[in-house]
């Protein structure tokens, strides 16, 4: 089965952008192309409401307890969200997200019937000494090894990767170049021979890191490139549009 491409937006700690719910909304979901919103836990219930598929940032992987300031997965999914976000590269660097409690989300959100896109990526200092695939395979089989592969292969792979590699993270910088298309595909080759048969050729592995209007369509043609998590330009509007349009004109015959 084909692999259909998946724009997902972070609009990280901001609220929806102007528009957002108009009924040419670019963050509506297309017939060839599915579009998936993360918000912060204030809006999820109002943009459910007005029709956007949308995602939680995070979760904890505990149903109810001592847990100041968390919300679960059980709680997301009530609110009607499809997925949810797991390890995003600024929740390990600012709430000590570990590879063991990343997976602890995936699992908790797979078991709840909630989409995990699990954050992996290398730093820029991981990168230049030569450790960025060790980083990865790390990171990645923390994940697989805490998971039922079987019950993910009956799912239909409901499970996606999202490889953001830290040097390449906007951090609110328009500027900042992204990963090579070619280095991103090595990359994404790479995640996906790491995975077990049963998902290895479904899962999708979404690239994040400074993806815009203008380089969306080079990165997202490379053949294990399967979408985008997009932060800095799904906050506009019609750049976010124009990286949506650029994965429809991929998918069409
Ligand atoms: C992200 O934080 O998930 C991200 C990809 O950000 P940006 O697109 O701004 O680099």
């Amino acid at each position: 089965m084909p692999r259909t491409k998946l724009i997902a937006a972070n609009w990280k700690m901001f609220p929806p952008p102007e528009g957002w719910d108009a009924m040419d909304s670019p963050y509506r979901a297309t017939d060839d192309v599915d579009v998936m919103i993360f918000a912060p836990f204030v809006y999820l219930k109002t943009c459910v409401a007005a029709g956007l598929r949308m995602g939680a940032q995070c979760g904890h992987h505990e149903p109810t307890g001592a847990h100041t300031g968390c919300v679960s997965m059980a709680m997301i999914a009530s609110t009607g969200c499809e997925t949810v976000l797991c390890g995003h590269s600024e929740r390990r660097r600012d709430q000590g997200e570990t590879d063991e409690f990343v997976a602890a989300q995936a699992k908790a959100a797979l078991t709840l019937g909630l989409f995990p896109i699990v954050c992996i990526g290398e730093t820029a200092n991981e990168r230049s000494a030569g450790k960025a695939h060790e980083v990865i395979e790390r990171q990645l089989r923390t994940v697989i090894d805490h998971l039922d592969v079987s019950q993910l292969a009956t799912r239909n792979s409901q499970l996606a990767i999202a490889y953001e590699p830290l040097w390449a993270i906007s951090g609110g910088d328009p500027t900042k170049p992204a990963a090579k298309p070619s280095d991103a595909q090595e990359m994404h080759a790479f995640i996906r021979s790491l995975l077990p048969e049963p998902i290895q050729k479904e899962m999708l592995i979404l690239y994040g890191g400074s993806m815009k209007a203008e380089n969306a369509s080079e990165l997202l043609s490379q053949p294990d490139v399967d979408g985008g998590l997009v932060g800095g330009a799904s906050l506009k509007p019609e750049e976010f549009r124009a990286i949506v349009e650029a994965a429809r004109t991929l998918e069409q015959p």
